[in-house]
């Protein structure tokens, strides 16, 4: 599924923009949401429109001290998720943002449990990747599992992003609002869905797709240092929120 992604995202390149220009004009498909108007693909600046940190509104990060979080980078080792048209790799896109996630919690006094910490299968591949994810989080009697994933459509134009939850809906609505602020990102709201994470962890638990890598621009962003850690940052933020912060 991934590699037919890949190629329709190639073809679909390929097709709409010739000779690398934006489908800006005469195409009936433009690209969306393309960046601020009159930036082309080429010229395009992944962190151009997020908005500047000292603009975010006010959250009290303190209650997260003491907090233990599970932060599960989905994919990695022999299993890299999808692809985007830039080349990037999900499982390194999500562990990017997973270490800034442990940075920034860890600076607020939580304790995090990561599921990996290199290009690797969680528990070294013994077990199954879902089982070992969750194998993790329940022997750790964590508050609150956060697992981090790119999302994918056959629609390129399909962008930002989309919290899962499965029993923990008002985690999902704190965790998606303070991320689509921090991001300045289009917003799809949360969805109910029994992914196995997410059925099988004992604690509140989320499945965070932070943009769509099949989006020629959400590739970009998500590739993107400063990007990553401010969706850490949102992902705090949430935590804080859901925790009366
Ligand atoms: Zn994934």
């Amino acid at each position: 599924m991934d590699n037919l992604l890949s190629i329709l995202l190639a073809v679909f390149l390929l097709v709409g923009i010739p000779a690398g220009k934006p489908a800006s004009t005469g195409s009936s498909t433009p690209l969306s949401p393309s960046p601020a108007s009159g930036v082309d693909y080429d010229n395009f600046d992944p962190i151009q429109e997020l908005p500047p940190a000292s603009h975010l509104p006010y959250r009290d990060l303190s209650v997260l001290k003491g907090r233990t979080i599970v932060v599960d980078a989905g994919h990695g080792g022999d299993n890299p998720g999808a692809r985007g048209a830039s080349g990037a790799t999900e499982a390194n896109n999500v562990l990017a943002i997973a270490r800034f996630l442990q940075a920034e919690l860890e600076k607020v006094g939580a304790r995090v449990i990561m599921t990996r910490t290199g290009d690797e299968a969680p528990l070294g591949g013994r077990v199954d990747q879902l089982a070992a994810r969750t194998l993790i989080a329940n022997r750790s009697r964590a508050d609150v599992f956060v697992s981090i994933h790119n999302d994918s459509n056959p629609d390129p134009n399909k962008s930002g992003p989309t919290t899962y939850y499965y029993g923990s809906e008002s985690l999902a609505r704190a965790i998606q609002g303070e991320l689509v602020t921090a991001l300045g990102a289009p917003d799809n709201g949360v969805m109910r869905r029994g992914f196995y994470v997410l059925k099988h962890t004992r604690m509140p638990a989320v499945l965070v797709e932070a943009g769509f890598i099949t989006n020629p621009y959400d590739d970009l962003r998500l590739r993107h240092p400063v990007y990553q850690r401010r969706v850490a940052q949102g992902i705090v933020r949430g935590l804080a929120r859901y925790f009366g912060g």
